[in-house]
C-alpha cells in the first residue's frame, strides 16, 4: 500500500516543500495575473489589497482599489480621514466592518509605529483589524519575511497536495497548513512563494474542476494521484439563513428622496438606507403603522413596489419599496435628525452606501445612471 504523506518522515517532508517552491517560482512568473498590487511594494498598499479581497471578489477590488488609494495614499492619510469619508470610498466593496477596522488599524498605526507598517508578523497582528491571515501576509508579500499565511484557497491546496482526508484538518485554521506554508516559503522568495500559493488555488487549483494538466505540483499531488481533488476539501453543510421581511420606506420631497444612517450597532452599522420598517406582509401597505414614523404623514402609493431580495452571510432581508410623497420636509423619528438627509436621482449620500440601499435605490428610480 503507498505510504501517505501525512505520515512521512521529516527528510520526505522537506524534500516535498522544497520541490514545491522550486516549482511554484518559476510558474507564478509565468502565469501570475497582472494586478495593480502586485506592482508595489508598498506595505500600505498591500495592507489595503488583502483586506479589499477579503470576501469580495477580485474584479469587485479592481473597480475600488486604485480610487481609495487615489483618496486615502498614505496609512497617514487614511488615519486622519473622518470615518464617514472612509466608509464612503469604501461603497461597493461590502463588509463595511472591513474599511472601520482598516481606519482603525491607520490610526495606531499611526500613533504607535509613526506611520509605518512594521515588518513581523507578531508585530503587525498587535494591529487592530490585522489578523493572523493579513500579518502573513504583509509580512511576506511586502517585506519578503518566510512568515506564513493560509487562506481558504491555499488550505484547498495544500490539502489536495497531501491528500487529506480529515474535514478539520482541511480548513485554514489547520495548524499544519500554517507550518507547511511556512516550510515552502523557507525555500524561496517569500514574496513571490505567498503569492504564487493563493494565485494556485484562485485559479488552477479551484474548488471545482481543478486544472490539474496545468499545474505546477501535479506530479507531487496524493489527491490527483488519488483521483479525488474533486473530493477534497470535503463539502460543508450550508447553514440556514433566516429571512426578514421589511417595508423599505421611500420617502420623497421635491423630487429628493429621504435616507437615513442605520444604528452605530448591528447590521448594515452607520450606512445609508432607506427607512425600513419590519412587516408580516410585505404584499400590504400598513399605511397606519408607516404614518406612525413621521410627523406629517407621507402619502403612500396604492401597493408596493416588487420585492428587493439581499443575501448576508447569515440572513436574507425581503424588502418591498413603498413609494410615499410628502408635502413637508420628512423625518422619520426613529432616526436623529443629523443621521438623515435627502438625495436627488443619483446623488451619493455623505458616507457609505451598502449594496442593499443600491438596490433599493435602482428599484425606485433613484440609482446613479
Ligand atoms: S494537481 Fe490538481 S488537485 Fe493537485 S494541487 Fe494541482 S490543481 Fe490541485
Amino acid at each position: 500500500m503507498a505510504r501517505r504523506r501525512t505520515q512521512a518522515d521529516p527528510g520526505d517532508d522537506e524534500a516535498l516543500l522544497r520541490a514545491m517552491a522550486q516549482a511554484l517560482e518559476p510558474w507564478f512568473a509565468e502565469a501570475q495575473r497582472d494586478m495593480p498590487w502586485r506592482r508595489t511594494r508598498d506595505p500600505y498598499a498591500i495592507w489595503v489589497s488583502e483586506i479589499m479581497l477579503q470576501q469580495t471578489r477580485v474584479d469587485t477590488v479592481l473597480r475600488h482599489y486604485d480610487g481609495f488609494l487615489e483618496r486615502f495614499p498614505s496609512v497617514a492619510a487614511l488615519a486622519a480621514a473622518d470615518e464617514q469619508a472612509v466608509l464612503q470610498q469604501w461603497s461597493g466593496l461590502g463588509y463595511y466592518r472591513r474599511a472601520r477596522l482598516l481606519h482603525r488599524g491607520a490610526r495606531d498605526v499611526v500613533e504607535r509605529f509613526a506611520g509605518a507598517l512594521p515588518r513581523t508578523a507578531e508585530e503587525l497582528r498587535s494591529i487592530p483589524g490585522v489578523g493572523e491571515y493579513t500579518a502573513g501576509a504583509i509580512a511576506s508579500i511586502a517585506f519578503d519575511r518566510p512568515e506564513p499565511l493560509v487562506d481558504g484557497n491555499v488550505a484547498r491546496v495544500l490539502s489536495r497536495v497531501e491528500g487529506i482526508d480529515d474535514p478539520k484538518q482541511q480548513l485554514a485554521t489547520a495548524r499544519r497548513h500554517w507550518q507547511r506554508v511556512a516550510g515552502v516559503l523557507r525555500h524561496g522568495t517569500p514574496r513571490v512563494l505567498a503569492q504564487a500559493l493563493m494565485e494556485l488555488g484562485a485559479t488552477v487549483c479551484t474548488p471545482r474542476s481543478p486544472r490539474c494538466p496545468a499545474c505546477p505540483l501535479r506530479s507531487r499531488c496524493e489527491a490527483r494521484r488519488r483521483g479525488v481533488q474533486e473530493e477534497i476539501p470535503a463539502p460543508r453543510k450550508k447553514a440556514e439563513q433566516p429571512v426578514s421581511w421589511w417595508h423599505a420606506l421611500a420617502v420623497t420631497w421635491r423630487g429628493r428622496l429621504l435616507l437615513v444612517r442605520r444604528p452605530d450597532e448591528g447590521l448594515l452599522a452607520d450606512l445609508w438606507c432607506l427607512p425600513l420598517v419590519p412587516t408580516a406582509a410585505p404584499e400590504r401597505i400598513d399605511g397606519p403603522a408607516l404614518d406612525s414614523g413621521f410627523s406629517v404623514p407621507p402619502r403612500w402609493a396604492e401597493a408596493p413596489l416588487p420585492e428587493v431580495r439581499h443575501v448576508f452571510t447569515h440572513r436574507i432581508w425581503q424588502m418591498a419599496p413603498v413609494l410615499g410623497r410628502s408635502s413637508r420636509k420628512p423625518e422619520w423619528s426613529e432616526a436623529p435628525a443629523e443621521r438623515q438627509c435627502l438625495i436627488a436621482p443619483g446623488e451619493r449620500p455623505p458616507g457609505g452606501l451598502p449594496r442593499v440601499t443600491t438596490k433599493l435605490l435602482e428599484r425606485v428610480g433613484f440609482a446613479a445612471p
